[in-house]
């Protein structure tokens, strides 16, 4: 196996995310007649680093790659991987409205001033393409707008679209078989807005959908994949935090506080994040 690529069940390789240039975690789906391609990568060297590894892992049957949303990270690797690319027909549109933008640093600048781009992603993307700065924004080939099933021979993937504060085309890809639900960045809060945000009923109705897949293994694509004990943690605090916001709206203070005695300990970072992108979204 290549020294990178991972293997999450016994018919699904991943090469794991890397927070020094915001890459996220791609996938491959093995069936016996086709592999799917979980998400394209932030850049051609990103996109060829994945499929290297998957060539050496012997894994050359990939003709299609489907995006879980559209932002850079997940999507400036498509030209290079030259593949039949699937996604959410939102997910298109939007990279047609960023297809004619200039990538140059005062090009980006200029968008994170006005608020058209975030700040953090820009400054990603000029570690990540250096000054040779070739980047080709490459349209999906096949969109859906609720669901597309796609069987790979003895294998099956649900696409789904579900949305969620993150992105509003992000889409999720159960694989039946496998038990595995991939969930790109859905799960997490926006990142076009002034500050990170939540919206209580986008996330009860994310959570909604999440919940109609039975699966043993989440990945989401920014961390290590999770087990079900682990994912369901975080979704049951992922509603309280919906349910204490409700009740004490901008009381940041009752809100912590009630939320410690629940949870029976002092609240994490990453909780006192969480609980601020509520009061943010309200
Ligand atoms: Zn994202």
């Amino acid at each position: 196996m290549g020294k990178n690529l991972k293997q999450l069940t016994n018919r699904i390789y991943y090469l794991p995310s890397d927070p020094k240039t915001d890459r996220p975690i791609l996938s491959a789906i093995c069936g016996a007649d086709q592999t799917l391609i979980v998400d394209a990568g932030n850049s051609d060297k990103h996109a060829k680093l994945f499929l290297n590894e998957l060539n050496q892992c012997q894994i050359t049957n990939y003709h299609s790659v489907v995006l879980t949303h559209w932002h850079w990270d997940h999507s400036f690797g498509t030209n290079q991987m030259n593949m039949l690319a699937i996604a959410h027909e939102k997910t298109k549109m939007q990279l047609e409205k960023i297809m004619e933008y200039e990538w140059s640093d005062d090009a980006l600048d200029d968008r994170v001033e006005k608020g058209l781009e975030s700040r953090f992603c820009s400054e990603m993307i000029k570690k990540e393409f250096g000054i040779d700065r070739n980047i080709t924004i490459t349209l999906p080939n096949i969109t859906f707008k609720e669901q597309i099933d796609i069987d790979l021979g003895g294998v099956r993937c649900v696409i789904k679209h579900v949305g969620g504060d993150h992105s509003d085309d992000s889409s999720l890809i159960f694989v039946e078989e496998e038990k595995v639900l991939f969930l790109g960045d859905c799960l997490y809060p926006s990142l076009y807005t002034q500050q990170p945000q939540y919206k209580i009923d986008n996330v009860r109705h994310l959570l909604e959908n999440i919940e109609m897949f039975d699966a043993e293994i989440y990945v989401l694509s920014h961390e290590p994949p999770l087990a079900k004990d682990d994912f369901m943690g975080y979704i049951s605090l992922l509603k309280l935090i919906c349910d204490l916001t409700e009740k004490h709206q901008r009381n940041h203070m009752n809100l912590v506080n009630e939320l410690s005695t629940q949870i029976n300990r002092k609240l994490s970072q990453l909780e006192e994040e969480i609980v601020y992108c509520f009061i943010n979204g309200l």
